[in-house]
């Protein structure tokens, strides 16, 4: 009797953490995917002509729900919310994995809706919202008075103006200064910090239970997005990432990977920044990008990988070194 009890509370406890875990079927329905049992990915939509989501992932813990990443459109955020209210359980905690709005305009809607869940992320976001956020609202201001954007892109930056305004749901209220083991819902995970690389701080989640890793734009697809980089430091940020145990990760744009993709998109990544602080031509650093990517981009989207890669090399990795090297450390 005693040895069945003992074993029904070791069946508890591994099941019970996760008892609110949403069904294959009933994630699908909801736009969403169950990546391992109690996690739940929301793809964002990357499309040329329109400003994109980043992926959003759901956590299941035994007393609520933890947000990673909330995305930028309104329906995006909408899907989340709409899976919490399904799952009965409240978002206890959102994590912004950096301060770009394709990964934290959502908090606004996710705030209202659970005012009182906890909101962690780096404080990249202060310097962010006096210098890149705002520079690009004044910006943005201007093309739309000399009536140079349209629908729907009009839209998109409307919105983004409106939250950086606001402003006050963008910023955690638990910044994280360095990597840490916490309880989230009541769940033990682990929270990493990288320091300049795609952004001034760039936050991960490891879930040890699942070996899950939520990379946030540390990985990205169908390029790294190099706007507000620093990337030599995010070449470093990718050896920590290797470091780690896990068994899938999920980048911050694009479908989850194994261990064995992981290793070929930080190969891919290395390559292009040999290639680019090189002399051969930007389109040979770009065909060796979608070489070494191999099938993590499919060939739909050559040309849109094509497009970036041809900024990214110009304006960032063969800018000049102040340009090239402003949001590395100094
Ligand atoms: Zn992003």
């Amino acid at each position: 009797m005693r040895l069945l009890l003992t074993s029904l509370v070791a069946v508890c406890l591994s099941a019970c953490a996760t008892s609110s875990a949403p069904s294959a079927e009933q994630v699908r329905a909801e736009g969403g995917e169950l990546i391992a049992p109690g996690i739940v990915l929301f793809p964002g939509r990357f499309e040329p002509g329109r400003q994109p989501d980043g992926n959003s992932i759901v956590i299941h813990g035994r007393d609520g729900l933890v947000v990673f990443d909330t995305g930028r459109h309104r329906e995006h955020t909408q899907r989340l919310l709409d899976h919490a209210r399904t799952s009965g359980l409240p978002v206890t905690a959102i994590i912004n994995s950096h301060w770009h709005l394709d990964h934290s305009s959502g908090n606004r809607m996710l705030r209202e809706a659970y005012p009182d869940a906890v909101v962690l992320g780096s404080r990249a976001v202060e310097g962010a919202l006096t210098g890149f956020l705002a520079d690009n609202h004044k910006q943005a201001q201007d093309l739309i008075d000399k009536g140079v954007i349209r629908e729907p892109q009009l839209s998109d930056v409307r919105g983004d103006m409106a939250i950086v305004e606001e402003r006050v749901s963008l910023i955690p209220n638990r910044m994280i200064d360095a990597s840490t083991d916490q309880d989230l819902a009541g769940r033990r995970v682990k929270i990493g910090l990288s320091a300049n690389a795609a952004t001034e701080g760039d936050v991960w989640l490891f879930d040890p239970a699942t070996r899950v890793l939520l990379a946030g734009d540390l990985v990205t697809l169908p390029v790294p997005l190099l706007d507000t980089a620093c990337p030599s430091g995010w070449r470093d940020a990718l050896a920590t990432l290797d470091g780690i145990g896990f068994a899938t990760l999920v980048p911050g744009h694009g479908e989850p990977m194994d261990r064995a993709s992981f290793v070929q998109y930080r190969t891919a990544f290395n390559h292009l920044l040999t290639c680019a602080a090189g002399s051969a031509a930007a389109n040979t650093c770009i065909d060796g990008w979608l070489a070494d990517a191999g099938t993590r981009v499919p060939a739909s989207q050559h040309e849109q990988a094509r497009r970036l890669l041809d900024y990214y090399i110009g304006q960032v990795l063969r800018a000049p070194p102040e340009r090239r090297d402003r949001y590395c450390p100094r």
